[in-house]
């Protein structure tokens, strides 16, 4: 059905505007159909400006941890709205930043107790990045400037960041030249790949400063997952080699395995951590990247040139502060961690059947997030089209059909997103047949 059908009668005066004036993430705005206008959320739902109502899987790329418009949520923003929306971070503290810190702090384990805000998750990995390096530059280690990330991995969109995805990915080749490669190893799922890794770092060891891995889940690389212990190889190998270890939990932090931050499950502590994504319960944009005593106490100097030099216009946001002090509120109080785990038994139960279904290469499950990989990547306007038509909003991209729903999302409405999800890929493999 052609997207001029789909919203003629409907369509919102302002949609003209945005068809010629919007510039889309990832889309070939030539050929890509027309957006959806959206005219508000509520709890898992999105409703279209033509008032239909979608089951939305995709929670906003994962950040409505508690599902859309949580009244607690917009209380506290309303509350420091009329405050003090924003004030910048240099020379200046307050009170929801403060609060922030300090809980972050408390909720993650070890010693990682301080807190540098950011705007976007990018953003937070580019400074764990440049703490990892200047932690050297700072102790006198002058080469050690490369980071080692792993295959699939995906770690933002900034140059930097980049640089750490996987080399088969198209960005690479198309901006080649314009920043610096890093290190790509194989994740060390086993005792055999660990020694390969070591192996490979080894001779590198003087220029290597960082290791970064996604905890227990890579996402936007195609959402793999790994075992606890695969984590606990690569902290030995940085433990060995004295290789700041980095964990990228802005797709995995705030519930979405299962328990509040992936690296619980394996019992580790990385020097450095990213946060961002469901920070905020998905309300407002923030990111953070905490760093252990170890790695703060090197930039403790009487030479002002040993200080991180960052500061994004608008870190430590008070309204964003305070939406993520709300938002942590809620995973004290509420079940949260509990409804992702049973949501895990559900998705896992209600997918199983796309096992046996054609052009299925994989089902997998862990914590709120639902995979099902097909044989082929494919070009998924059709079936993005569809799940909207059958009710649900779900974006398949690469090889995956995937959903992260709301943590809160009721199991009546998680069964519906499962049915639909099935039907989908049913009806994209007759029609590829
Ligand atoms: C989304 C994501 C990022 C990038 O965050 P942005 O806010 O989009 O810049 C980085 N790392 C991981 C693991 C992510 O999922």
């Amino acid at each position: 059905m052609a997207s001029t059908e789909r919203t003629a009668s409907v369509a919102p005066d302002w949609l003209d505007a945005a068809r010629r004036h919007v510039w889309l993430p990832y889309t070939q705005m030539r050929t890509a159909p027309a957006p959806w206008p959206a005219a508000r959320t509520y709890g898992h739902i999105i409703e279209l400006a033509d008032g239909r109502q979608l089951i939305d899987g995709i929670a906003s790329w994962w950040t409505a941890a508690h599902g859309y418009n949580h009244p607690h949520i917009a209380e506290a923003i309303t509350r420091q709205l009329e405050v003090m929306p924003h004030i910048m971070l240099g020379g200046l503290v307050h009170e929801p930043g403060a609060r922030l810190a300090a809980r972050l702090a408390a909720m993650l384990p070890g010693h990682l107790n301080h807190v540098f805000f950011a705007d976007s998750g990018s953003v937070a990995v580019e400074v764990a990045l440049k703490m990892a390096i200047q932690f050297f530059l700072n102790r006198g280690e002058k080469g050690r400037k490369r980071i080692v990330a792993f295959a699939d991995a995906y770690h933002g969109d900034t140059f930097a960041t980049m640089a750490l995805a996987d080399p088969k990915e198209g960005m690479h080749t198309l901006f080649a030249g314009t920043f610096q490669p890093q290190i790509t190893a194989p994740l060390p799922h086993d005792a055999a790949a660990e020694q390969a890794l070591r192996d490979m770092i080894e001779p590198q060891l003087g220029e290597i400063a960082a290791m970064i891995v996604e905890p227990l889940v890579q996402g936007a690389g195609g959402m793999r997952m790994h075992t606890p212990e695969t984590l606990r190889r690569i902290r030995a190998i940085c433990d060995d080699y004295g290789i700041v270890m980095i964990c990228d939990e802005i797709f995995t932090g705030f519930g979405r395995t299962g328990s509040l931050f992936a690296i619980e499950q394996a019992g580790i502590v990385p020097d450095i951590v990213t946060l961002g994504k469901a920070l905020t319960g998905g309300a407002l944009t923030l990111a953070a990247t905490v760093a252990s005593d170890a790695i703060y106490d090197a930039f403790l100097s009487d030479d002002a040139g040993a200080a991180l030099m960052h500061g994004p216009t608008f870190m430590g946001n008070p309204l964003a502060c305070a939406a993520a002090n709300a938002s942590l509120d809620l995973f004290e109080r509420e079940p949260r961690l509990m409804e992702a785990r049973a949501m895990e038994a559900r998705l896992r139960e209600r997918l199983a059947p796309a096992r046996d279904m054609p052009g299925v290469a994989d089902v997998r499950t862990l914590g709120a997030i639902g995979v099902i990989q097909l044989e082929a990547p494919g070009d998924f306007g059709w079936l993005k089209a569809h799940f909207v038509e059958a009710g649900a909003w779900i974006r398949p991209f690469g090889d995956i059909v995937y959903v992260t729903p709301a943590l809160t999302m009721p199991p009546d409405a998680l069964d519906r997103l499962a049915d639909i999800l099935l039907e989908g890929v049913a009806a994209w493999a007759r029609r590829n047949r």
